[in-house]
């Protein structure tokens, strides 16, 4: 009996449980660059041309290692344009009768080939994602009759599972299982920030330039300047160049945001982790030898693995968790629609600027840009979760519905009523200025709230604290925040609401 064995674009390692037990001699290994996973979003070209590089680089790894593979390069006018047309088409030109899979990282495409078997007349098997350090139910199992779902002790189980960072005797190492209050400098030029990892196009990669240049026009972003990792092997270097260059400082400037850097100390891995082309725990391990060996501090090291045994697992979690209601939670009831700025970075809010024009340059923004810029600007604006959702979806290079979706609708607009954190994310100016030098080269005066060139995140914050009185005002963590409100004079609430309610009619002149 032979055996087709799909291997998707973020599949691309041969851990792969599709892979496992499998006959060189008797299957065929299929993988496409179709159309319908191509255009389903608005994907940075960047993201497109990763992902196609690093799967054609797979596939001749596969091929050397002995396997037959069936390779389909995009063409707008192939015949299979969707994965399931793929697989049609290889099961009626092999004769095999058997599909062999590990399960999507999306829900849109496990529930199309959740349905394969009874569609395609083979047998389908759908196997686990080996690659999470939490299986789903394993999550499901842990959230099972807590009331409340917090990160914060997912993570010290995680962290007590896998023994990361911990002592023999059961103990967080540093004594502490959080050093996050170490983690808030602002990055003032020193020490100098290293450039990111490079990795100069190599033949496969030019060409895959070229058929994006060609076929993804109106796709955002540019290819220009291409220089991410498309093998394990150099995926591995960048990981290397990260612990010894970056994660030092990683720590401390974990929360900064610059004018001139768009990196700063973070790692650059997330395109690498979520496409397979390196493994969390591995990097998690890493990270900690680094610490063991004196290379890195623990603020720094505890700080990293957190983001990945806690955040990434976590978020993973959540979204199996409550898919597929949770893509249509709006909690918050917002209307608004995405500002047509985020797609060109033209606005005279500096930080919105600089980090809208590093996305469509790098398809890459860090944590606190996505989260305290573009992220907090859309919940104070009040935009619809949809369309912010379907944005960061579009341009950056690690996203994935699993990881995007928990991220955006519930971290940032809090619009699944609170699975990732306790308080919206909500701030006025005074954090950007605090953690960044944008607003010293800002059109608007971050000191002003109320006046024509008033910073527009000062009054739209208050605004936000206002309308939501009823979500928000019985939140210990933001009780202080009302009362801060209620205490200033009548005349200025009013002239605060006025400003952010003339800022709202004119979102798009901003
Ligand atoms: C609004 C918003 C949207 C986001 N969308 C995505 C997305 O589509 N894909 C994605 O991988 N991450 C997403 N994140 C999480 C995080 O911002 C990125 O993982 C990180 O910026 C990637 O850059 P890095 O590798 O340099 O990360 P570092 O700062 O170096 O962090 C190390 C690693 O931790 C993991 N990580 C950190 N924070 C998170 C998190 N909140 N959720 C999941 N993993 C995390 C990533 O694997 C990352 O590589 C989003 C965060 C926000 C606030
Ligand atoms: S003044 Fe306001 S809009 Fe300008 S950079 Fe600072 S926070 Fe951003």
């Amino acid at each position: 009996m032979s055996n087709l064995i799909l291997i998707l674009g973020d599949q691309l390692t041969t851990a792969i449980s599709a892979l496992e037990n499998a006959d060189k001699e008797r299957d065929r290994i299929v993988m496409a660059e179709v159309h319908d996973e191509a255009s389903y979003t608005n994907h940075h070209k960047k993201k497109l041309v990763l992902l196609f590089s690093a799967m054609r680089h797979f596939a001749r790894r596969l091929e050397a290692d002995g396997w037959r593979v069936h390779y389909q390069t995009y063409h707008p006018d192939n015949e299979s344009q969707s994965l399931e047309a793929v697989i049609a088409n290889q099961l009626k030109e092999t004769g095999a009768d058997r599909v062999t899979t590990t399960e999507c990282g999306e829900w849109r495409l496990h529930e199309q080939v959740s349905q394969w078997h009874g569609r395609l007349g083979a047998q389908v098997e759908i196997r686990p994602d080996t690659r999470f350090i939490a299986s789903k139910q394993g999550f499901s199992d842990w959230a099972e009759g807590r009331k409340q779902l917090r990160m914060e002790f997912f993570y010290r189980e995680m962290r007590r599972k896998t023994g990361l960072l911990m002592t023999p005797d059961g103990k967080p190492e540093g004594g502490e299982w959080n050093f996050d209050a170490d983690n808030r400098r602002k990055w003032t030029g020193k020490p100098p920030a290293p450039a990111p990892f490079r990795v100069e196009p190599d033949e496969v990669t030019r060409e895959v330039i070229d058929l994006v240049e060609a076929h993804f026009t109106d796709h955002f972003g540019t290819t220009e300047d291409f220089h991410f990792a498309v093998t394990h092997e150099d995926a591995e270097q960048a990981l290397e160049y990260f612990i010894d260059f970056a994660l030092p400082c990683f720590g401390d400037f974990q929360d900064a945001m610059s004018d001139d850097e768009d990196w700063l100390f973070h790692s650059i891995l997330s395109p690498y982790i979520n496409c397979g082309l390196l493994d969390p725990l591995a990097v998690c391990e890493a990270a900690a030898q680094a610490w063991y060996s004196g290379r890195a501090p623990i603020n720094a090291v505890e700080g990293f693995i957190r983001q990945i045994l806690g955040w990434r697992e976590f978020v993973r979690g959540i979204y199996w968790l409550h898919m597929p209601e949770y893509a249509q939670e709006n909690r918050l009831g917002n209307t608004r629609s995405l500002p047509w700025f985020y797609w060109t970075g033209d606005t005279k809010m500096r930080c919105m600027h600089k980090a809208i024009d590093a996305t469509r340059r790098n398809a890459y923004a860090h944590h606190i840009q996505r989260l305290m810029v573009t992220g907090n600007f859309a919940l104070l604006a009040g935009v619809k979760p949809e369309e912010i959702c379907d944005w960061y979806l579009a341009v950056y290079a690690d996203a994935y519905d699993w990881v995007e979706l928990p991220n955006v609708l519930g971290m940032v607009m809090h619009a699944d009523g609170g699975y990732l954190g306790s308080k919206p994310y909500a701030a006025s100016g005074k954090y950007i200025q605090r953690m960044s030098d944008h607003c010293s080269n800002c059109h608007y005066k971050v000191n002003k709230a109320t006046e024509e060139d008033a910073c527009p995140f000062n009054a739209l914050y208050w605004h936000f604290i206002n309308r939501h009185r009823d979500d928000f005002a019985n939140n210990p963590r933001m009780g202080m925040m009302y009362r801060n409100w209620d205490k200033q004079k009548p005349e200025r609430r009013e002239a605060l609401l006025r400003r952010a309610d003339d800022l709202l009619a004119h979102l798009e002149q901003l």
